[in-house]
């Protein structure tokens, strides 16, 4: 009597996609194609091809959830950091008026600047309303020392401060 032992199939090499050359047991995860240790790319969930990795690394405008904690912890320190500097500003050049407003604009960038450095320059809608929420944070924790003569004007820099930020990264 026999019996059927070719249960599996015999272990064997393809030949890379890429290197025709080269001989292979590996082959992409998503696309199956074989590939060599030459042409395979690491990416999160396991090996791709070179034409499956590329397309698994260019996520410019998916932003991972660790980017928007990174981003957001970046935005806080911008608007606390800011804020102090700016209180130290006002104390200094509260008597000018106009001119207390002006370090919106430094922080506008700062957000903007450190926010998209903090993502790998990435972009997203997520990370304008960070950016911006960077810069009114900013805003508020130094309005108590800002001069009231600031006034209308001040929120004029504020809305170019945060457009400044929100570009940036939107
Ligand atoms: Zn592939
Ligand atoms: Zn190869």
């Amino acid at each position: 009597m026999e019996q059927q032992t070719g249960t599996g199939e015999p272990p064997q090499t393809d030949h890379c996609n890429w290197h025709p050359h080269v001989e292979t047991a590996l082959s992409c995860g998503q696309c199956g194609r074989s590939m060599c240790t030459q042409c395979l790319v690491q990416v999160s969930v396991g090996i791709r091809c070179p034409e499956c990795g590329k397309a698994a690394k260019m996520p410019t405008f998916d932003v991972q959830p660790g980017y928007y904690a990174k981003a957001a912890g970046v935005g806080v320190a911008v608007a606390i950091g800011g804020g102090v500097l700016w209180i130290i500003f006002n104390l200094i050049f509260g008597g000018f008026g106009i001119l207390a407003s002006l370090p919106a604009l430094g922080v506008g960038y700062a957000a903007g600047e450190l926010i998209s450095a903090s993502v790998n320059a990435k972009r997203s809608k997520g990370l304008a309303y960070i950016a911006a929420g960077s810069v009114i944070g900013a805003y508020i924790i130094s309005l108590p020392s800002s001069p009231s003569t600031a006034g209308f004007f001040s929120l004029i820099v504020l809305a170019i401060a945060i457009y400044t930020a929100v570009q940036r990264v939107k």
